[in-house]
């Protein structure tokens, strides 16, 4: 039992983490003083570990340790109660200590007890003469060792309990699960992320309300959700508006769900928490110690994302979907790295056919990712994820130097064509757009017409009013606009006509099944080439992979085409072969 409690205190104390720091000027402070309240030149806090008292702070002395036999701190921790010895010489315990070797004579000493009741060490005064303490000395002794308490305890919290909720953090949760993993291994646990807002949701509050209602809704919502739980189960703040908890042991999920469901309708039907109205909860089953607490809440958040997505009340956690979003996240986070280092990017072009002669005058710039440790990622995967962030700038910017920096290499080697690159819907709200477009022309030599900008229809109509501002610019700096997956982004005749576009690319969904003079594909791709005929636009046709394709769209009238059928996207030295072999094969 003896051995069972010191152990407890022991860990108590290690918990704490603070054997083996740094003094600090928040203890120093309280030790000066008890030196001063006393007229002694020694003073320390003395923690009293397995073997050793360690002082967190000392005045007038110079070790860190001493060894913990025959320390009076050490008794001052077992007993958590005062010690005075008026005379080291004639006390029948510490005559014969170390303490007593090196001259001390009076010690007195405060416990410093936890709340739970652990005895961790002194706040002790020493003396190399005998005296006695008076009772407002140790009283005040007493004092200041409650202050050295509070301030242990204040560090100790900081960081695991939210100031906002007041309840503990997401560091305390992964601390408590991995406690919990060591205790119970193997033991089956629901994590439950419960998120009480949309960030627009969030916005919207602080903008109309101000930060501080924010932080209100915020306690009302975790003292209901502490409620719901009940005094024997913790509910963890692990974000601005995110709340975590664990199920009781060896629940079944669906039961557990059902439970969820009861205890977040009450927590709805609290009036003043209309907060949570729009609360997603995320539910992951999992086992002690199989999986790391970090996963454990990340699974349990994404699966809270899932339910918002949604639009449901309670998502449960997906394997493949979670991959998912950890994709995607890996690849924006490792996109701006691609961005600064020499070999993960490149650039490939593709060739346009006029159909009529069967020659080359242009090519499509398309980027390609050799990722570090994914291997090649497609830009249909990387560019819908980057082009909604601040990268969508450095991006473009990279494959506009780098595509004009070939272009300028064929040119100087003879061969004169127009590159086509695509740009995302966030570069038009650049405003030094065509700025930048313009100097890395002219950096190079180069004519804006020798330049198209591929902009798609659905990225056009994501802002139509401030894309057609933007384009009408680019147009009247003479740089050329390609409408790119024309007949997927839903644009209306009369903005199309509005829209200062020289060529408008027919998308490949539309191209790809034209086999025959017939069928649904044959109509809507007619209809849309008499009509761009009609507005006075070039039409290239993408994703043409049969000859009998080609065949049809020359036989509409369609005046470029682009595809597998006369080229993939080349890497360079291929792009010259290809066109090399292509112009033999003219002349
Ligand atoms: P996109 O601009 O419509 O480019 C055409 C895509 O179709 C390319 O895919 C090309 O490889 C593919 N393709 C060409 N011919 C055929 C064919 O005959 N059959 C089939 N099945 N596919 C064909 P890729 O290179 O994977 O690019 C996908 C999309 O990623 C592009 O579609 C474009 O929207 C975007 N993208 C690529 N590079 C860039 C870039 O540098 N900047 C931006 N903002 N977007 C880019
Ligand atoms: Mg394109
Ligand atoms: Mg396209």
């Amino acid at each position: 039992m003896q051995d069972y409690r010191e152990a407890a205190r022991l860990d108590a104390l290690h918990q704490l983490k603070l054997l083996d720091t740094p003094p600090s000027e928040h203890f120093d402070r309280i030790t000066r003083m008890a030196a001063q309240i006393f007229g002694l030149p020694i003073a320390a806090v003395s923690l009293t570990d397995r073997d050793r008292q360690w002082f967190k702070s000392r005045v007038g002395v110079e070790h860190c340790s001493i060894p913990r036999d025959k320390a009076p701190c050490a008794e001052v921790a077992e007993t958590r109660d005062l010690v005075v010895i008026e005379d080291f010489a004639t006390h029948a315990c510490y005559a014969d200590s170390l303490l007593a070797e090196h001259g001390t004579r009076f010690y007195a000493g405060a416990p410093l007890v936890t709340r739970e009741g652990y005895g961790l060490g002194a706040l002790c005064v020493l003396g190399v003469e005998p005296r006695i303490a008076k009772p407002e000395e140790l009283a005040a002794l007493t004092d200041l060792a409650a202050m050295v308490m509070e301030q242990i305890e204040l560090q100790h919290s900081f960081g695991r309990i939210d100031p906002i909720s007041g309840l503990p953090t997401r560091a305390q949760f992964c601390e408590d699960l991995s406690d919990l993993a060591l205790d119970c291994p193997g033991q089956a646990r629901i994590a439950v992320v419960a998120d009480l807002a949309r960030d627009d949701q969030i916005a919207k509050i602080v903008g109309a309300m101000g930060a501080a209602r924010l932080d209100e809704m915020v306690r009302e919502a975790a003292h209901a959700i502490q409620n719901v739980l009940g005094p024997n189960r913790t509910a963890y703040h692990v974000g601005t508006t995110q709340f975590a908890f664990l199920s009781p042991p060896d629940m079944e999920v669906q039961a557990y769900i059902t439970v969820l469901e009861r205890g977040f309708e009450v927590i709805r039907a609290t009036s003043s928490v209309r907060f949570v109205t729009s609360v997603a909860i995320g539910v992951r089953p999992f086992r002690l110690g199989e999986v790391t607490p970090e996963d454990v809440l990340r699974g349990a958040a994404s699966a809270a994302q899932d339910a918002r997505r949604i639009d449901g009340a309670i998502a449960l956690y997906s394997e493949a979907r979670d991959h998912a979003m950890r994709r995607h996240y890996d690849l924006l986070q490792d996109f701006g790295a691609a961005l600064e280092a020499e070999d993960q990017l490149r650039l490939v072009f593709q060739p346009r056919v006029d159909l009529a002669t069967g020659r080359c005058l242009s090519a499509e710039t398309l980027l390609r990712w050799r990722h570090p440790t994914l291997g090649e990622v497609s830009p249909g995967e990387f560019i819908p994820i980057i082009e909604q962030t601040a990268l969508a700038r450095p991006t473009t910017q990279w494959v506009l130097e780098h595509a004009l920096d070939q272009l300028a290499a064929w040119q100087a080697a003879g061969l004169d064509l127009t590159l086509s690159v695509n740009i995302s819907a966030a570069n038009l709200m650049e405003a030094d757009l065509i700025q930048r477009i313009q100097l890395a022309l002219i950096a190079r030599q180069l004519r804006p017409s020798q330049l198209e900008v591929e902009l798609t229809e659905s990225a056009m109509m994501a802002q139509p009013e401030k894309a057609l501002a933007m384009l009408r610019e680019l147009a009247e700096a003479g740089i050329a606009l390609a409408i790119d997956d024309f007949g997927t982004g839903h644009s209306s005749l009369a903005y199309l006509q509005q829209v200062p576009a020289h060529v408008v690319k027919i998308d490949q969904a539309f191209v790809r099944g034209l086999s025959s003079a017939s069928g649904a594909d044959f109509v809507l791709v007619e209809t849309m080439v008499g009509l761009l005929h009609k507005l006075g636009r070039r039409i290239v046709a993408e994703g043409v992979e049969t000859a009998e394709a080609a065949a049809i769209l020359a036989g509409m009238g369609c005046e470029e085409a682009q595809g597998y059928w006369f080229a993939r996207p080349l890497e360079v030295p291929a792009f010259a072969e290809w066109i090399a072999s292509r112009t033999a094969l003219a002349a």
